[in-house]
């Protein structure tokens, strides 16, 4: 029994245009043929059981032979298996992907097609050019660019005298050729025309003019492909519509350094405003080495007045640790609870517990202007971080009180690719950093050289979440540029975005 091979569409780069039906046949494939078009945001998320090949590289000599391609499909399905033919945008759009159909057809392997999102529509959507709008384009043409000037499949003339939409597609070595050839058959000069690199993508950009000005105009801009070219009077809607290139971060590049774990929401949110988030999650979240000092706390529950807890990760370990007892929230009943950090009294609440305590300050210390001056007879239990700072339990202590820790959990250092953020700093491609606790800073300014931190710190924005992280940042020198102004990521998002929105890069040194 054969299996079959299903062409699928990937859309043009955004994983957020990937159909449910691409991701569904994804997730399921055993062999995935993927082009070099298909954008890593969409590749970095295949199933790691499915067999990856990758066939094409991008106008380069190193395409895999299209018989080849033809082949590899044909083989992997007779031996049963369910193989992806994934494709950028839309398998049928110049995708090839009708002669791989007929080739499986002939061959006797069953084979569906699913569409994609093409470029062609979608590349000049994210520029704000709607392909056809009543008062300027009532058709639309798209036409391979991938020409030269002997070879000939276009009938130029024809082209030159289209009232409405031409996207040219693998065009964009050819712009010159395609500018003269429309214009030598009489298309006005002054006819709009738009180039969208890398459209849809963080690092889309969109230079617009007229045939006689859009060949300087792109030179001067030094675009990357792949590249749309589109002509036709919707491209005046560029400068109205354009909805995408202008969100408050877009094309700034933020560092992330937090635990992939946790990094979702900020990563999300920031995506949202436009930047490219560059993960590099210093720290992981690892339980702690001994359960024994939390046991002892959760087993004593109901003794203590208080219990404060510092971070979301150690309301995490905490109810998950309770929940492992046989115990659940009415264990904290008649407790009271203090939270540090807005999210840390979020996650409480999930939990159903409403803390009675949530300073304003990120910071463990902004508890003690809080709790009663005299701790005499008062029993507090800290649920923190193996590694957490000691001024809070000393202090209380030091009133009289009684103070035992939970160590919850730990935070390690984490593995990511330094030699890759070693190249985003030589290239200066960073505009900000962002720290949300003082282990994220020891260790990612830890793992680089001093020359790295200030050639970092001379272009970058450093983000601070809150008191406890900018010291940190402090103890290597440095100050932090901003800081959030409570301990949430909506607040630090607020902070980035005000810091680098409008303004490109920071001038000093
Ligand atoms: N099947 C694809 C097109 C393949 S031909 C689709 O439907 O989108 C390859 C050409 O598509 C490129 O040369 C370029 O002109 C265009 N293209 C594909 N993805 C693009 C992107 N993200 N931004 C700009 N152009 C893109």
């Amino acid at each position: 029994m054969p299996g079959k091979v299903y062409l699928v569409g990937a859309g043009p780069g955004d994983p957020g245009l990937l159909t449910r039906r691409a991701a569904e046949l994804i997730a399921a494939a055993d062999v995935i043929a993927v082009d070099a078009l298909v954008s890593k945001d969409i590749t970095s998320s295949f199933p790691p059981a499915a067999e990856v090949v990758y066939v094409g590289k991008r106008a380069s000599a190193h395409t895999l032979p299209q018989e080849q391609i033809n082949l590899l499909l044909v083989e992997e399905a007779m031996k049963g298996k369910t193989v992806v033919r994934l494709k950028g945008g839309d398998p049928f759009v110049f995708g090839r992907g009708g002669e791989e159909a007929e080739e499986l057809v002939a061959a006797g392997v069953p084979v569906e097609i699913v569409p994609g999102i093409s470029s062609s529509i979608a590349g000049p959507a994210y520029a704000g050019i709607p392909v056809t709008h009543r008062s300027y384009a009532t058709s639309l043409t798209l036409v391979t660019g991938h020409e030269s000037d002997e070879s000939t499949g276009i009938d130029w003339p024809v082209v030159a005298r289209l009232q409405g939409t031409i996207v040219f597609m693998m065009g964009f070595g050819n712009l010159s050729m395609i500018v003269r050839k429309l214009m030598e058959n009489g298309m006005p000069a002054q006819r709009p025309v738009a180039v969208v690199s890398k459209a849809t993508t963080r690092e889309q950009r969109t230079i617009a003019g007229t045939l006689s000005n859009i060949e300087a105009r792109v030179a001067e801009a030094n675009l990357a492909t792949p590249a749309l070219i589109v002509v036709g009077e919707v491209v005046k809607l560029h400068d109205v519509i354009n909805w995408f290139e202008t969100k408050p971060l877009f094309g700034k590049r933020i560092v992330v350094t937090r635990a992939r774990e946790q990094a979702s929401e900020l990563k999300k949110s920031l995506e949202d405003a436009g930047a490219q988030v560059l993960q590099f999650p210093t720290i992981e979240i690892a339980p702690p080495e001994s359960y024994d000092s939390l046991d002892r706390v959760i087993d004593a529950l109901t003794d203590y007045q208080w219990v404060i807890f510092t971070s979301s990760n150690g309301v995490r370990s905490f109810f998950d640790r309770l929940h492992e007892h046989g115990d659940d929230a009415r264990s904290l009943a008649g407790v009271m609870v203090a939270a540090v950090g807005e999210s840390t009294a979020a996650d409480l609440r999930a939990r159903g517990i409403n803390p009675d305590l949530v300073p304003d300050k990120f910071q463990s210390t902004a508890l003690l202007p809080l709790l009663e001056a005299d701790q005499k007879g008062i029993r507090t239990a800290v649920i923190r971080a193996a590694e957490g700072r000691e001024e809070l339990i000393e202090e209380l202590r030091r009133r009289g009180g009684e103070v035992d820790l939970g160590v919850a959990y730990r935070t390690v250092a984490a593995d990511y690719d330094i030699e890759e953020l070693r190249k985003l700093i030589d290239d200066k491609a960073i505009d900000a950093v962002t720290f949300t606790s003082a282990s994220t800073v020891d260790h990612f300014f830890g793992r680089l050289s001093a020359d790295e931190r200030s050639k970092i710190s001379a272009r970058a924005i450093l983000a601070s979440i809150g008191p406890t992280t900018t010291e940190a940042i402090r103890r290597f020198g440095r100050g932090p540029d901003i800081e959030a102004k409570n301990a949430t990521i909506a607040a630090l998002l607020e902070a980035v975005t005000s810091a680098l929105a409008g303004a490109s890069v920071k001038t000093s040194s």
